[in-house]
């Protein structure tokens, strides 16, 4: 049996998230999965361009709104659910963007939504963490229903290039509602790259010991072309901001690289990064529990070792 597929494309109007590519990745495991990528947007040609060419994608569908000028889950639900008739499957991924718009779309189509797949075993089966990725449950869609689910991106490759999906515009039949309005947007840390997609992440923790210390992690990540991330200690005790805490209540990543810093490893730190291709820690304790997980550890005073690597990159 066929499965149609339609995966809500994340995007900044201009560039197709990855995490897009990646719920593709996801979506190509289902067994005979035909993949649709819908893209909301004031304008959608550049987004949909790039959702064209992803490899396993077989149709582009445009939606495009003045409202879909930014990301609103309110506006967007109502449209795709109104699209998702004729799919088996609604995915997007496990973002901010996704875990903000996937779960309207759950209840307008008065289905359960299955969260963070992490694996998929049949159409209707799928694996997914709990517990803070302490346990892997396997859970199952009733047979007949629409599934609707968000993906977890560090579980999945990216899709490649080399796809030539037919690009249409596709009209929903209802209107978005005006009800919620796009005010403002504020975003930390200017030009560095976004923590969630980064390939190179450098985290501090607890030991940096203040605000301005961590303007040396700052200056190292700015030299190396990494995002900034933090320990829940390092936030909570206002050395850095919300939105760089990784971990289990922070954001879940699965950089190239790795570097935690004065971060003891405790597990729901761990949650967040155990997809990390390498990880490298610093720790002045040899004992700390990060040096289990870590590829690469240097035992040592960070405020000694972090100066000392600037200076090597020079
Ligand atoms: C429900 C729940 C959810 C949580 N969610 C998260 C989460 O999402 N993310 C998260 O990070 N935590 C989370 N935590 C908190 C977690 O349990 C830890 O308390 C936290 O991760 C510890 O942060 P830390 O490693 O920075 O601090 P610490 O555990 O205090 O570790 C500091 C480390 O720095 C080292 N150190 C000290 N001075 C130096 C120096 N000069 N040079 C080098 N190393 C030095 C020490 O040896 C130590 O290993 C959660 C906890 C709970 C209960």
């Amino acid at each position: 049996m066929s499965h149609n597929i339609l995966i809500v494309a994340e995007h900044d109007g201009s560039t197709l998230s990855v995490a897009t590519a990646k719920c593709v990745a996801c979506a190509a495991t289902v067994p005979d999965a035909h993949i649709t990528i819908a893209v909301c947007a004031a304008d959608a040609s550049a987004v949909a361009a790039q959702a064209a060419a992803l490899a396993g994608v077989e149709r582009v569908l445009t939606l495009e709104h003045p409202l879909h000028a930014h990301p609103l889950a309110a506006a967007i639900a109502p449209q795709i659910a109104a699209l998702a008739g004729p799919y088996s499957h609604v995915f997007g991924p496990s973002s901010t963007f996704g875990k903000d718009l996937m779960p309207r779309i759950a209840a307008l189509l008065d289905t359960a939504q299955v969260s963070d797949i992490m694996a998929v075993e049949s159409a209707t089966r799928f694996r997914r963490p709990i517990y803070a990725g302490n346990a892997i449950i396997t859970v199952e869609v009733l047979e007949g229903a629409k599934v609707v689910g968000t993906v977890r991106t560090a579980s999945y490759q990216a899709a490649g290039a080399g796809g030539r999906a037919a690009i249409e515009s596709a009209d929903p039949g209802v209107e978005p509602p005006a009800h919620t309005r796009f005010v403002s947007v504020s975003t930390a840390g200017g030009d560095r790259p976004d923590l969630q997609t980064a390939a190179k992440v450098l985290s501090g923790g607890r030991a940096l010991g203040s605000a301005e210390s961590f303007q040396i992690l700052y200056r190292l990540a700015d030299k190396l072309g990494a995002a900034v991330g933090a320990s829940r200690a390092a936030v909570d005790a206002g050395y850095a901001p919300n939105e760089l805490q990784v971990g289990q209540t922070g954001k879940i990543i699965a950089p190239e690289l790795y570097i935690a810093i004065g971060i003891s490893g405790a597990i729901q730190h761990l949650t967040g990064i155990k997809d990390a291709r390498t990880i490298v820690a610093i720790n002045k304790d040899p004992e700390a529990p990060i040096f289990e997980v870590a590829d690469i550890g240097l035992v040592g005073d960070l405020f000694e070792i972090v100066p000392q690597i600037e200076q090597l990159i020079g």
